[in-house]
């Protein structure tokens, strides 16, 4: 059995405690590794490293920085296919949307943030021929970054990438449930040159490595992506230590079909914003709304496409709905399906364990795509983020009911919207409370725009210029002429 170890300093190392604890593969249920059980004095090393290559890293050119980011990128690419399986194997996704979505991500968002550097610009104004003020953008040390397991090793160098393409160096502390794309993405930034001690990986639980990074002085930088409750021990953690923190948060999407949309297509998206990654993705939507007039005929194509969906092994090319992450969360995510039922909904398709599925993958925790209808927008599986492959859908009668209803829960991270009337989607997506709206599509993504949530669904804003705002500190210049 494999046998991760931490990433400090340009070196792979054993964790302090000595212990180690399993990682598993969800679609078969049998451990596939052993991970570092890290706390708070591996953090401390990985901090120190960090500390130590940030005064060399941070004056490193911007091109060549930009340079080693490339080949960073390059290295993903010329990786792709054990990349992609690792993915698949930690996590329970589906291969094939690993290598169309998760990987490709990976390599996109290095790029980008390489060449982004080159290309940033700072404000300069003149004060009424008094002065000149000028902005300097400048590395805070070191980034802490908190990600989870759902898009493993996107989210990772979502964060990774503008964090050391600013100057910053970084400690990284993945999901515990999905270490395997983390430990190779740490041996990769080493192959690239990039120097020891800008990259480290601390792998463990939340509870340990992840607070020991929160809670540390030296640290004063936080992007967390993750649940909502832990986006709060996060917050009051950083809080008193005055940390700059990015939060990305839960979401409980809405997903709005009006009357005069293309239905084909709003239904063949639907199926992905509700069931993609087994609904694993912060920005699925989770909430269906549909115009009364079209809402049984949707609904009709809806069900036909959604019991036509391929359950199985996520190895498999042709496999469209893996494995959820574990058995705590397939039984969490079936609880809410029970609960659908007791609040008086309808389970009109899936809600239960596949019947059958291949040999190898017997053991693992597969749930069928759900839908369920007849829930009052109050009710605690409309409130609650479920994230599986489960999907609510309601029938609306105007605009104003579908704003309220989509505005009616405490997150506000992602929406869509379908119609063919500009008009009707510019008066809804500025009326919805989510820091994105989607019109006619969904995960549409462009990695220039703000990307974030509004409410419970997170502080602050990453994305292109966003991100590398967020990783540096402005600091003004004034000088009287
Ligand atoms: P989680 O909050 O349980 O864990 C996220 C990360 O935080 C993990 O690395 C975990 O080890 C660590 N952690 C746990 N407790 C901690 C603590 N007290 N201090 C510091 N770190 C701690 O989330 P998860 O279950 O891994 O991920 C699913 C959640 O993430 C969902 O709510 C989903 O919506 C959200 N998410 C949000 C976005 C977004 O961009 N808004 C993207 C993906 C996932």
């Amino acid at each position: 059995m494999k046998r991760i170890q931490n990433f400090i300093d340009g070196e792979f190392r054993p964790p302090c405690s000595g212990r180690y604890i399993e990682d598993v593969d969800p679609a078969t249920g049998r451990v596939i590794a052993e991970i570092p059980e890290s706390g708070a004095a591996d953090v401390d090393a990985a901090v120190a490293a960090a500390s130590r290559a940030f005064e060399s890293w941070r004056r490193m050119p911007a091109e060549e920085r930009s340079r080693l980011l490339l080949r960073v990128a390059e290295l993903i690419e010329e990786n792709f296919d054990e990349l992609a399986r690792l993915e698949s194997e930690d996590n329970g996704k589906p291969v094939s949307l690993a290598r169309r979505m998760d990987v490709p991500r990976a390599v996109l968002n290095f790029r980008f943030f390489a060449t982004a550097i080159l290309h940033a610009e700072t404000r300069a104004h003149v004060t009424d021929d008094r002065a000149l003020n000028y902005t300097l953008r400048q590395p805070l040390g070191v980034a802490g970054l908190i990600s989870p397991w759902n898009l493993p090793l996107y989210l990772l160098t979502w964060k990774i990438a503008p964090a050391i393409a600013a100057g910053n160096c970084c400690v990284a502390k993945p999901s515990e449930l999905t270490p395997l794309t983390a430990d190779r993405l740490a041996a990769l930034t080493a192959e690239a040159g990039i120097p020891p001690g800008v990259v480290n990986v601390v792998h463990g639980p939340g509870a340990g490595a992840g607070r020991a990074l929160t809670a540390h002085p030296k640290v004063p930088l936080i992007s967390f992506t993750g649940g909502t409750k832990t986006g709060a021990d996060v917050m009051a953690q950083a809080g008193p230590l005055f940390k700059k923190v990015s939060l990305e948060l839960g979401g409980k999407n809405p997903n709005i079909v009006f009357a005069d949309a293309d239905l084909e297509q709003a239904v063949a998206t639907s199926i992905q914003s509700s069931f993609a990654n087994q609904g694993e993705i912060c920005l699925c939507g989770s909430r269906l709304f549909v115009e009364r007039p079209v809402y049984d005929e949707f609904l009709g194509r809806f069900l036909e496409k959604t019991k036509q969906l391929r359950i199985g092994d996520p190895q498999d090319p042709s496999t469209e709905v893996g494995a959820l992450i574990s058995e705590a969360h397939l039984r969490k995510v079936e609880g809410y399906v029970a609960l659908a039922k007791e609040e008086g909904g309808e389970i009109l398709a899936g809600g239960k364990r596949p019947a059958e599925l291949p040999e190898r993958v017997r053991g693992g925790y597969f749930l069928e795509p759900t839908v369920i209808a007849g829930l009052d927008c109050s009710r605690r599986c409309m409130q609650e983020e479920i994230f599986g492959p489960v999907v609510t859908v309601t029938p609306f009668d105007s605009p104003e009911e579908a704003i309220a209803y989509a505005n009616s829960t405490r997150y506000g991270l992602s929406s869509s919207v379908w119609t063919r009337d500009l008009q009707k989607a510019h008066r809804v997506a500025a009326a919805i409370d989510t820091g994105t709206v989607w019109v006619n599509t969904w995960l549409l993504r462009d990695l220039r725009v703000p990307f974030g949530g509004m409410k419970e669904s997170g502080v602050g804003r990453e994305g292109g210029f966003d991100s590398l705002d967020f990783f540096t500190e402005a600091k003004n210049v004034c000088i009287k002429l």
